[in-house]
């Protein structure tokens, strides 16, 4: 089964709010069996929103429209179905009645206007929506369904679960086919390294194995189609073996797992603590790992060591060494996560210093120079990196490679 995506809102066309309705819905859609060739979007204009959905209808399905079921003029949505469909707007008395009830309970007063919630397509069915005023729609017309949906997210999600995916299920219920994505999180390893150790498991037709390279890390999206869930999570569990034989210790996690989430786990199974002395990256480590629930348990604490002042007077990092071999360098690097370790009494220290840019940077120490230690019962580690971006890229890639040095560390 196609669907397709009409998001309507002239806010959307200037860019003035992001269209994340399409993306949510996107990414539930194939669980029920769709697929999306296209997603349009339009602006509060009948006669252009009118022919977006005609166009819609000749190609898909089901159409999916978000937003315009509002009570004002531009609100336009319920009057687009009704022309595209060629049907008559009627008012629907049930629902004049209800949206009177739900005014006179709050104490509202009852604007004229909201009764233009009341109508919809002759052919079509009102959706409850317990989170606002704006009823959604289900309108059949011949083998083709147009689905609306109202703009707000917190209205729009949970009325796309209780009610549109169990529909879009049972409507393509003669259709063999879920679709089923699982992704695997890589950190680490670049994506052309990733890409050349698996390069024969991406050749595949079903399931697909896609990378997406992130800030820092890298994504392998594999996706399955078969006739039910069960199958396609079997044939997905058969290429993750593959994969994680190529990859092994690489892959950090799946699915919404994070790396500060796959860290936090590791320290907690060796009841070990942890300590962060932050220069370039202000602090940005301690947030990732606190925003992990539980993180009280391992981590201790940490400092924003930004001058040389407080490097020296509370890491403990040597007057000589800075002036020796400055800020960003090896030996800092390695002093502050010693320090912090000694100074916080914990099992393992974390110390980043670098260059973030844009300006600062010179010949032998330019933008994105960075340099990263561990401090562990064993020892420590320093590595040096050259980070390519903006600051906000190089701050948050500075923290991604502390944290895969931790993981490396505990593994
Ligand atoms: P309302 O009753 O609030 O007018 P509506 O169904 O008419 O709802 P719109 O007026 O189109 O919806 O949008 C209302 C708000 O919902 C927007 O200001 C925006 O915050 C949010 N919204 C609308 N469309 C989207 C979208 N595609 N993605 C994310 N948010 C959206
Ligand atoms: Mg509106």
């Amino acid at each position: 089964m196609i669907a397709e995506i009409v998001s309507v809102g002239t806010e959307l066309l200037m860019g003035q709010i992001v269209d994340s309705n399409s993306a949510y819905i996107s990414a539930r859609l194939p669980e029920v069996g769709y697929r999306v060739y296209f997603r349009q979007t339009v602006g509060d204009n009948l006669e252009r929103l009118t022919q977006t959905l005609k166009l819609a209808l000749s190609r898909a399905d089901v159409v999916i429209t978000i937003g315009g079921l509002g009570p004002t003029m531009d609100d336009l949505t319920r009057e687009g179905i009704a022309s595209a469909l060629d049907e008559p707007l009627i008012l629907d008395h049930d629902l004049q009645a209800e949206l009177q009830e739900k005014f006179r309970q709050r104490g509202y007063p009852m604007v004229e206007s909201i009764l233009r919630q009341a109508y919809r397509p002759a052919c079509a069915r009102p959706l409850p929506n317990p989170n606002g005023t704006a009823p959604g729609l289900i309108a059949e017309k011949g083998d083709k369904a147009v689905i609306a949906l109202p703009g707000p997210p917190a209205e729009l999600i949970p009325m796309f679960n209780d009610h549109v995916l169990p529909y879009l299920r049972e409507r393509a219920g003669g259709e063999p086919g879920v679709i089923v994505s699982r992704i695997l999180r890589v950190c680490g390893m670049g994506e052309s390294l990733v890409e050349d150790r698996i390069k024969d498991l991406m050749q595949g037709a079903n399931p697909t194995v896609a990378p997406y390279a992130k800030t820092g890390e890298v994504h392998l999206r594999v996706t399955a189609s078969a006739p039910s869930t069960e199958q396609a999570q079997a044939m997905i569990a058969d290429i993750e073996r593959q994969i994680r034989e190529r990859l092994g210790n690489a892959i950090y996690g799946v699915d919404d797992q994070t790396l500060e989430g796959a860290v936090m786990e590791l320290l907690w199974a060796r009841g070990a603590t942890v300590a962060v002395a932050e220069s370039c990256t202000g602090g940005l480590i301690g947030h990732r790992l606190t925003e992990v629930p539980g993180s009280s348990k391992a981590l201790i604490g940490g400092v924003v060591a930004y001058s040389n002042e407080v490097k020296m007077r509370l890491l403990n990092v040597p007057e000589e060494t800075l002036r020796e071999y400055g800020a960003v360098s090896e030996p800092t690097a390695r002093a502050m996560a010693e320090g912090i370790r000694q100074l916080m009494g914990a099992d393992f220290g974390i110390g980043t210093t670098g260059i973030a840019g844009p300006t600062g940077g010179t010949p032998e120490k330019p933008v994105g120079l960075v340099y990263i230690a561990v401090a562990s019962p064993s020892g420590t580690r320093v590595r040096e990196h050259r980070f390519l971006g903006r600051r906000s890229e190089i701050k948050w890639r500075a923290s991604q490679a502390a944290l895969v040095m931790l993981r490396e560390e505990l593994l």
